[in-house]
This record gives C-alpha cells, sequence and structure tokens, in this order.
C-alpha cells in the first residue's frame, strides 16, 4: 500500500501535468512559455525520486523540495522547492497530519516563498493564491470546519485569488517586465498553486 503523503504527492504531479501545457500557455502571456514544462519535468523527478513506501511526512515533502531545487529553472523551481522544504521540516516524523498541521504547513511554504522570493500579497504571484487560501483555511478551522470543510473553503478562496491575479500589475519576477501590460493575465503561478491545493483537496476527500 503506498503511503497517505505518496498519494497525495502523486495527486499534486498528477493535477500539475495534466496542465502542463495549460500553464505554459499562461507563461505565454506574461512571461517566457516555460511555468508548465518546468513544473512538469519538476514533478516527474519528484515521482522518480520518492518511494511508495515512504510514510515520514517531513521526509516526503523534504525530498520533492530538494528535486524541485535541482530540477527546476526559473523562479518557479527555488521558491516551491522551499516551499515543500519549509513545509517538511514543520512536518518532520510525522506520518499522519491533523488540522492544525495542515495550517503550519501553508504557514511554513508561504514562510519559504517569502524568504526566497520576497513578495508580499498583492504582486500578481503565487502567493495571490497561497495567502488567501491560508487565511480562509485559518479562519473556518478555528470555526470548527474539519480538514476537508476546510480545504474546500480555502481552494475557493485560491480561486478567487488567481481571478484577482488578473487585475493587478505584477511587480515581481518576469511578468513585472510587463508593466501595465501585465493587467488582464492570469498569474501562472498563482494558477499552479491553486491547481496544487485542489489536488490536496481531491486526496483528502478520496483517503
Ligand atoms: P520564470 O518566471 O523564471 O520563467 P516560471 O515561469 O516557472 O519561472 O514561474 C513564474 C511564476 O513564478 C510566476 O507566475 C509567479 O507566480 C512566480 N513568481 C515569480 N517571482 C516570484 C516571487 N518573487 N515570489 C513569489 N512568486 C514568484
Ligand atoms: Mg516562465
Amino acid at each position: 500500500m503506498p503511503s497517505g503523503i505518496y498519494k497525495c504527492l502523486s495527486k499534486i504531479s498528477e493535477q500539475i501535468i495534466a496542465n502542463k501545457d495549460f500553464l505554459t500557455e499562461l507563461d505565454r502571456e506574461i512571461g517566457d512559455s516555460d511555468h508548465g514544462i518546468n513544473m512538469a519535468r519538476g514533478f516527474n523527478a519528484v515521482m522518480e525520486k520518492l518511494s511508495p513506501d515512504e510514510n515520514d511526512i517531513g521526509a516526503a515533502l523534504k525530498k520533492t523540495g530538494m528535486t524541485l531545487l535541482s530540477k527546476v529553472g526559473g523562479a518557479s523551481g527555488p521558491l516551491y522547492g522551499t516551499a515543500y522544504m519549509e513545509a517538511g521540516k514543520v512536518t518532520a516524523g510525522k506520518t499522519e497530519i491533523n488540522v492544525e498541521d495542515l495550517k503550519a504547513v501553508f504557514e511554513a511554504a508561504i514562510a519559504g516563498i517569502q524568504k526566497r522570493g520576497k513578495a508580499v500579497k498583492g504582486e500578481k504571484t503565487m502567493l495571490d493564491a497561497l495567502i488567501p487560501a491560508t487565511e480562509k483555511y485559518s479562519q473556518k478551522i478555528s470555526e470548527g470546519s474539519d480538514i476537508v470543510a476546510a480545504l474546500d473553503e480555502a481552494c475557493k478562496a485560491a480561486r478567487e485569488g488567481v481571478e484577482y491575479t488578473k487585475t493587478i500589475i505584477a511587480t515581481k519576477g518576469r511578468a513585472s517586465y510587463l508593466g501595465e501590460r501585465s493587467i488582464g493575465h492570469q498569474d501562472p503561478g498563482a494558477t499552479s498553486m491553486a491547481l496544487t491545493l485542489e489536488a490536496i483537496l481531491d486526496y483528502l476527500k478520496t483517503k
């Protein structure tokens, strides 16, 4: 039986790989047409590296992060790589995660992305999906929602964040070179982040 974390990371990989062309198309509009290619390359490598019987969530996330760091060029490799590495630190030695642990995972991922990329909310990046999603998730669990219900709401917030990226100017990364011309286009990294959260939800719903 594959471990839970293996199944969850498999879902994320499938989701990213299935959306490779879409993510690349979004990056063609405001970047250099490689976001889907970068992410798919990274997650193909992750699936080669991960062992189905690895059940230490922290170890699997760390391996994922290191693989993304080493295999993915562009801005997104180091950013996602650091996010997974930091998420691995807060889950080290755990074989299951509860509702609070998942909040810690998201918060660690945000901190990692910000440590590397120095972006804040509203700069048209992956954080415009992850920050509102994490805020919504935290709110829902403090109201007593279970993990699936809270993540379901968080995914909706992530999608709203993706929509919001269409309305703002990019001030970080390659898209910032376009200035005002970046308005009207949805951010590829915010989109891959929303897809990632949806894959985690999908895994939690079917487990
Ligand atoms: P590159 O821009 O080097 O070609 P990708 O195309 O793979 O890399 O990734 C682009 C995505 O990376 C953007 O859509 C954006 O979401 C994200 N990104 C870029 N710079 C930053 C940053 N400083 N902080 C957070 N995310 C960023
Ligand atoms: Mg690119």
